[in-house]
């Protein structure tokens, strides 16, 4: 059976477009301007063969677009208003990245923001009220669009490169990659938002091979994401719960949500899901916020220096 039905989601919507390990590193070289197939084959120590084969699919979801010059040789990549969107996606990873990790790549870049002329943190806050927007204050509903998914089940397998082992110096968040560069995982943690935390819940949810959901709850304890604690001792029994660190993962979550309700709603039903910030009892329609100012951030108006330099 190469199908699998799931509840819609806009995130596994998402992550059944970009959620590859070498599609997400492809967009993100592209975001800082390198172009080519030799230039990303270098950065990324990526086979022509994958190179090749993630480039047309970016652009068959229209997350790429390629251009020739005039004698139609020397082709280009380049980003598209759908990719442009993934920026938000793009400034929570490096928030998640920065709180967890010690990435040397990252350490020595600075985020300034023009309109204020500070350094800052990038923060999710709620579209009405302002305040920051963290698991636990959000409140989930079915909405609109809330049918099922018939989804392709065949999936590239897990990369077996680790993200440390990415020659680019450009890959700032790759640790994040490493996680949700594979659908399967990055569902995972998906479902654990909603409180899922037992073998048989995520299995319903996600009814993929169980030696394939095992290897993947395996991996995200060993990466910190979830803890696994005993609820019954006889027999034993144990249920996988979020850590800070996992918990922490929900604003680029919730970003890569409001892209996918943006751009990966093919019947135009609606949102499947609706999300509420209990705080101000309103729908989110979170932004990303400069830590120091405030202010809802722009691409155009985020400067990201590398010792002292503009990249
Ligand atoms: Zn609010
Ligand atoms: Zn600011």
């Amino acid at each position: 059976m190469s199908e699998l039905i799931t509840r819609a989601s806009s995130i596994n919507r998402a992550l059944d477009q970009i959620g590859d390990k070498w599609c997400l590193l492809i967009i993100q070289e592209v975001l800082w301007g390198i172009n080519t197939f030799n230039e990303m084959m270098e950065a990324m120590g990526v086979s022509r063969g994958v190179l090749s084969n993630r480039l047309k699919w970016l652009q068959d979801i229209d997350c790429l677009r390629r251009e020739t010059d005039a004698a139609g040789r020397h082709p280009t990549y380049h980003l598209t208003s759908k990719t442009i969107d993934l920026y938000d996606c793009a400034l929570m990873a490096i928030r998640w990245e920065r709180n967890w990790f010690d990435n040397p790549q990252l350490d020595n870049v600075q985020l300034r923001h023009r309109s204020c002329g500070q350094t800052f943190q990038p923060q999710l806050r709620c579209g009405h009220c302002s305040d920051q927007v963290i698991l636990g204050e959000v409140r989930f509903q079915s909405g609109p669009g809330a049918t099922r998914d018939v989804r392709e089940k065949k999936v590239r397998r897990r990369s077996s490169i680790a993200a440390s082992q990415i020659p680019s110096r450009r890959a700032l968040y790759r640790n994040l990659i490493n996680l949700v560069g594979d659908r399967w995982t990055a569902n995972v943690i998906a479902l654990s938002f909603h409180g899922i935390t037992r073998f048989e819940e995520f299995h319903t949810e996600l009814p993929v091979a169980t030696n394939i959901l095992a290897d993947r709850l395996k991996l995200l304890v060993e990466e910190g994401v979830f803890v696994q604690v005993v609820y019954q001792e006889r027999p034993l029994r144990q249920e996988y719960q979020l850590t800070d660190k996992g918990r922490d993962m929900f604003p680029w979550f919730l970003a890569l949500l409001q892209w996918g309700d943006k751009w990966c709603d093919p019947q135009g039903k609606g949102a499947p899901v609706l999300v509420t910030h209990t705080g101000c009892n309103e729908p989110v329609e979170a932004e990303v916020c400069c830590s120091e100012c405030g202010k809802h951030l722009l691409a155009h108006d985020v400067e990201f220096t590398l010792n002292g330099e503009v990249m």
